[in-house]
């Protein structure tokens, strides 16, 4: 089917977050290129029924049971509502393998992704990747179910966007290298010395990007971009030391590919999430826009430098973590989001995090399992959850008063 006769049905799994309302917007501007089949929220009610009245779905979740009479009320005088699921990540599954969607936009913040983004794949749709948790963490189940049922994924990540746009045109072999560029997140011009006492509210001021709070927490401290990292390997299947990090605090390169010839490929753009998403859900086709082109004059300076190591050791746990392979993925995943959720409710400090990351990651170590199953990994997504909290416990025990 061509997007240019026909709307493109598409499911949208956390429609109410930064992702989602984002690809709703897409939708609204381009009302005959896509329609909406499904949706899935958390909380956030009140503007899931606002969805809901726009945009018409056919079956909507909300992962919270108790929030069903909520959502009832606030749709009561709709002549046609949408078939409404609860039960948790078994609704949200039940929404992203539903009907005649063709694409499935994953943007659940966390691990939460990886149940319902391997029924879409099971049921056939192609996955719009906007959830990097699910690949780094299933990777190694995800990645055959992919192959085996013969679907697309998709990209919605800016630098891995940028990679796929250049990948374009490129043979099969061509890709040598990646770059992917990093703004620096919220710290990326304080001392590393100051990194210590900064703040919950600090490490939420991204400069570039407009960003849900786990992943602007994850930019302060580059974790997110070691989390990156881990997903260019499992989409575009170069080996870690052929993935390079370059600082560029502009944001106007999304990402590079160096090819067998040396030559150099990069992608340009405002920082805009709703372009790889577009670019997502349109491939292979290019659909027309009314945003604000790129100014390179206006831009000005791009400039480029080397990531600090010292200041951002959760670039190298990633690394590190890619590298082991197997559940070791999974583990700094669910460490990492778990840390961050103790940062934000104001337990741990923000040096805490990469240094619980690294201890979780230490005790797994002998533990690995190279090829795990679906079990495996929900398993160790569990356990690694649990050591960081007995970690932190023993970390706050060993404060003096
Ligand atoms: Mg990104």
């Amino acid at each position: 089917m061509t997007l240019s006769t026909k709307q493109k049905p598409i499911t949208i799994l956390g429609s109410t977050g930064s992702i989602g309302t984002q690809t709703l917007d897409i939708v609204t501007h381009h009302p005959d290129k896509f329609r909406v089949v499904g949706l899935a929220a958390g909380r956030n009610i009140t503007l899931l029924a606002e969805q809901i009245r726009k945009f018409q779905p056919e079956i909507v979740a909300t992962s919270h049971e108790d929030k069903l009479p909520e959502l009832q009320n606030a749709i009561a005088d709709l002549p046609n509502p949408p078939k409404i699921l609860v039960g948790g990540a078994v609704g949200v599954a039940e929404v992203a393998r539903y009907g005649d969607a063709e694409t499935v936009v994953t943007g659940i913040v966390g691990c939460a992704g990886l149940l319902p983004t391997i029924a879409a794949i099971e049921a056939g749709k192609d996955i719009a990747l906007a959830n990097k948790e699910t690949l780094i963490a299933g990777g190694p189940v995800i990645l055959p179910l992919v192959a085996k049922h013969g679907v697309k994924l998709l990209p919605a990540d800016s630098e891995h966007s940028a990679i796929f746009q250049c990948l374009q045109g490129v043979p099969e072999d061509g890709l040598r290298r990646i770059i992917l560029t990093a703004s620096g997140g919220a710290f990326r011009d304080l001392p590393a010395e100051q990194l210590a006492t900064v703040t919950v509210q600090d490490a939420l001021k991204h400069p570039n990007w407009s960003m849900g709070q786990k992943i602007t927490i994850d930019s302060a401290t580059l974790m997110n971009k070691g989390l990156e990292v881990i997903e260019a390997h499992y989409l575009f299947g170069l080996d870690y030391e052929a993935i390079d990090i370059v600082i560029h605090p502009q944001s106007i390169i999304h990402s590079l590919i160096e090819v067998q010839d040396t030559s150099m490929l990069a992608q340009l753009g405002w920082p805009d999430m709703r372009l790889p998403l577009l670019y997502a859900l349109s491939w292979p086709e290019r659909i027309y826009t009314d945003w604000e082109p790129l100014d390179l004059v206006k831009a000005g300076n791009l400039t480029f430098r080397e990531p600090d190591r010292a200041k951002y050791p959760c670039m190298e746990l990633a690394y590190a973590a890619g590298k082991a392979g197997g559940l070791m993925p999974a583990v700094l995943n669910a460490a990492n989001e778990q840390a961050v959720a103790l940062f934000l409710a104001e337990k741990i400090d923000f040096l805490g995090i990469p240094r619980i990351i690294a201890q979780v990651c230490d005790r797994f170590s002998q533990e690995n399992n190279l090829n795990p199953s679906l079990e495996d990994i929900l398993e160790c997504d569990r356990w690694a959850r649990e050591a960081v909290l007995e970690t932190e416990k023993k970390l706050s025990y060993s404060i003096v008063p």
